[in-house]
């Protein structure tokens, strides 16, 4: 299998502090891989990285290489906006806009200047369905989408994200800020995504890895300590 995207010695470095000490990482299409490992062992910036989030922090210096289809990512003549709708991203704290939700869903679309309504009104449903949160939307489209219960926020989140059709979606924690039950059916959401997309998502639940990834990253201290199929890593006590 060719991996979608692909990470090489990766480094970086806060300032002089060194937070990622060469992280070698594949994720293969159409695959779910967890990033675990305990508090601060640099799986959000590692993820951050894959989307050049990490840009937007002033010191931060990155060696490595990072390719998405085969291109360096941090190739200077690339357009970072343009990355980053291949490269979607869901947060912990679900951070819908303070507009409606078709405003919402349809915002990297606007961006990139879409003004066909027909074509605006199929991806808002088509998004929605696919995050699961059509049915709690749809006489609502109009109304805030902070009006919405925080798991329906966070789906909203997701859809934003598909509506631009990424290629892979990264996602960190988003599953940390809600109750079980919103929880559960973002997992669902996210497994039922895997026939389309591709998908990191860092989590600090094991039970979440064990029961949504094909595979599984375990990043100690900086490092990736190690890699493989999901069920494995879990049967090695
Ligand atoms: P995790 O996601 O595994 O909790 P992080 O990637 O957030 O780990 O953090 C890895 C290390 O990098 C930690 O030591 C953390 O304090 C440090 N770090 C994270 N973000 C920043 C930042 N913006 N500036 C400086 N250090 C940071
Ligand atoms: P999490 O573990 O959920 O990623 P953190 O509490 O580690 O969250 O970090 C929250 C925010 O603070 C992140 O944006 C991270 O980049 C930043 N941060 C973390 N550690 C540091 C640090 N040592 N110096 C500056 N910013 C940091």
């Amino acid at each position: 299998m060719t991996p979608l995207l692909t990470s090489e010695n990766v480094r970086l470095y806060y300032g002089e502090n060194e937070a990622l000490h060469g992280v070698d990482l594949d994720f293969d299409k159409n695959q779910i891989t967890a990033l675990i490992g305990p508090s601060g062992s640099g799986k959000s910036t590692y993820l951050r990285s894959l989307n050049r989030m990490n840009d937007l922090i002033p010191d931060v210096t990155i060696t490595g290489t990072i390719k998405l289809d085969g291109d360096d990512i941090y190739a200077p003549r690339v357009d970072v906006v343009e990355l980053r709708k291949k490269v979607g991203m869901v947060f912990q704290q679900p951070n819908p806009f303070p507009f409606s939700v078709y405003e919402n869903v349809i915002y990297g679309l606007k961006l990139a200047g879409e003004k066909d309504r027909q074509l605006l009104d199929q991806r808002v449903e088509e998004s929605l369905k696919s995050a699961a949160v059509w049915e709690e939307t749809k006489d609502h489209l109009h109304d805030s989408a902070l009006s919405f219960s925080g798991g329906q926020q966070q789906r909203i989140c997701i859809a934003r994200v598909l509506a631009v059709k990424p290629e892979i979606i990264l996602m960190d924690e988003p599953t940390s800020a809600l109750d079980p039950i919103s929880s559960s059916k973002i997992e669902d959401t996210i497994l039922a995504l895997k026939k389309v997309y591709t998908v990191a998502i860092v989590t600090h639940s094991m039970h979440q890895a064990s029961r949504i990834s094909d595979k599984t990253a375990f990043f100690l201290d900086g490092k990736l300590v190690e890699q493989g199929p999901t069920e494995k890593i879990f049967l090695n006590p």
